[in-house]
């Protein structure tokens, strides 16, 4: 099978499993006094170190978590109760549900996907001084559109607000370090770049009103009570080990770009979502007109290439793209995209197989037309 569905999950890497397949006969609880406890315990701090310096902050600063989802729901839950959520329209339902559900404002985005700053800032005025947490993505999971934050940040600190990023797509595939984005709360998961499921966590650069979501034991510093999960930790370490972030980017991009002209050239008025936007280089959107996504997805399915329609969370039930909806694209339209996601093994070939197969049905819907 070719695999161009990496937003959704990728495949562990061998460095990864690895490193999880050394630690993983070990009675490794990092709660544990004895020599496998401490044992344990110096592995998941070397862990939090590594993160911490990849991101620029404190390995204090870094909480563990089962998922990003966990983590994402950790801070506005805690948050809600003191602060206003202010979330973009084009957040992961895991952001947008949950800050629906707290009371939460929606935030416009343009028909590129970029959050409207004027919309932010006539939403952090109208508040006059509530407290409040901005939430909004680095990479949207989608379109791949790479969001400005260091203006969103520049905004939120003129009005006092808290402000988070969702790095969950961006993790990997670009350079990040939380003070020159300017946020205050950073989650992540290595699940999307060949890491394992299982990991995530929560950056945050301030603790003020962080309350845990899951209470017991006093792990990750009483913030969140479990168990940690040494093996899914180390497993998620190694990818900075093993990483070229630059070189594998580069090479998304330079395969992203030439998908692009292969497509376009059998369907020249393909529309690519986020197009006139800043884009990360593995995710591209795209539209077929006239035929449906589930169809598309269906052909590329039976000729053994899984690409998605949207988010992997709406993909049992293909309905049109949130994102998409939010930039302004018609329903109809939207109901046509699908969403191709490189990832760490895919070549030349692999592109070039999707390429053929998915203008294969474009050019029999053209001769049926
Ligand atoms: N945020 C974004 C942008 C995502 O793409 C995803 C996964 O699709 C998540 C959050 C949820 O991450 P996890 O699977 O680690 O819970």
């Amino acid at each position: 099978m070719i695999y161009l569905d990496h937003n959704a999950t990728s495949v562990l890497r061998p460095a990864v499993r690895e490193a999880m397949h050394a630690v993983e006969a070990l009675p490794l609880n990092a709660s544990s006094v004895h020599a496998g406890g401490r044992k344990a315990k110096q592995l998941l701090e070397a862990a939090r170190r590594a993160f911490a310096e990849h991101f620029s902050v404190f390995a204090h600063e870094i909480i563990f978590t089962a998922s990003a989802t966990e983590a994402n729901n950790m801070l506005l839950r805690a948050l809600a109760p003191s602060h206003r959520l202010l979330v973009a329209a084009s957040e992961h339902p895991c952001i947008k549900n949950t800050a629906l559900q707290l009371g939460g404002v929606v935030m416009a985005v343009d028909e590129q996907g970029r959050l409207k700053l004027e919309d932010l800032e006539a939403k952090l005025a109208a508040l006059s001084g509530t407290p409040a947490l901005v939430s909004v993505m680095l990479v949207n999971n989608e379109t791949g559109m790479v969001q400005n934050l260091a203006e969103i940040s520049r905004i939120t600190r003129a009005y006092g607000a808290k402000l988070h990023s969702d790095a969950v797509q961006a993790f990997g595939k670009m350079r990040i370090d939380a003070g020159v984005l300017g946020v205050d709360f950073l989650t992540f998961s290595a699940h999307k770049i060949g890491g394992p499921v299982g990991f995530g966590a929560l950056v945050m650069r301030s603790d003020q009103g962080i309350v845990p979501l899951v209470t017991g034991g006093g792990q990750e510093r009483g913030y969140r009570a479990g168990t940690e999960n040494i093996a899914a930790i180390i497993g998620a370490a190694e990818l900075l080990s093993c990483m070229d972030i630059d070189k594998e980017n580069a090479q998304a991009r330079r395969l992203r770009t030439e998908l692009i002209a292969l497509l376009r050239a059998h369907v020249p008025h393909m529309p690519i979502y986020a197009e006139q936007a800043e884009t990360i280089g593995n995710t591209l959107m795209i539209g077929m007109p006239g035929v449906g996504s589930e169809t598309q997805l269906i052909h590329c399915d039976m000729h053994a290439v899984a690409v998605s329609a949207g988010s992997a969370c709406s993909s049992g039930k293909i309905t049109p793209s949130h994102v998409l909806l939010a930039m302004g694209v018609p329903p109809e339209q939207a109901q046509q995209a699908i969403r191709i996601s490189l990832g760490w093994n895919n070549t030349q070939a692999d592109i070039e197989q999707f390429a053929r197969v998915w203008s294969e049905l474009a050019l029999r819907k053209a001769s049926a037309a």
